[in-house]
């Protein structure tokens, strides 16, 4: 197992990916895509895969993951990010 490339775990199907292939999510006031990865604060990374998103939306896991509610915008921003 490879020790220098960074992982993180979706939050929605829980698999491990390396950290660049996953989208990270941020709240600071609002929901924030954090495409560089480097915004402070805690943060929730997801694989983007369409089903996957479709079951975070439905049992706001984003919400429970980052302690934030999340507004109709906020999830607009999620479910855009879904990968073609
Ligand atoms: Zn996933």
């Amino acid at each position: 197992m490879s020790t220098h490339t960074p992982t993180r775990m979706c939050i929605g199907c829980r698999s491990r990916m390396e950290k660049q292939k996953l989208i990270r999510f941020v709240y600071d006031g609002k929901l924030i895509l954090d495409a560089k990865q480097k915004h402070p604060g805690r943060g929730a990374y997801i694989c983007g895969e369409k089903a996957c998103i479709a079951r975070i939306m439905k049992k706001n896991t984003l919400g429970y993951a980052l302690h934030a509610s999340l507004s109709s915008e906020d999830k607009a921003l999620l479910e855009g990010c879904t990968h073609e």
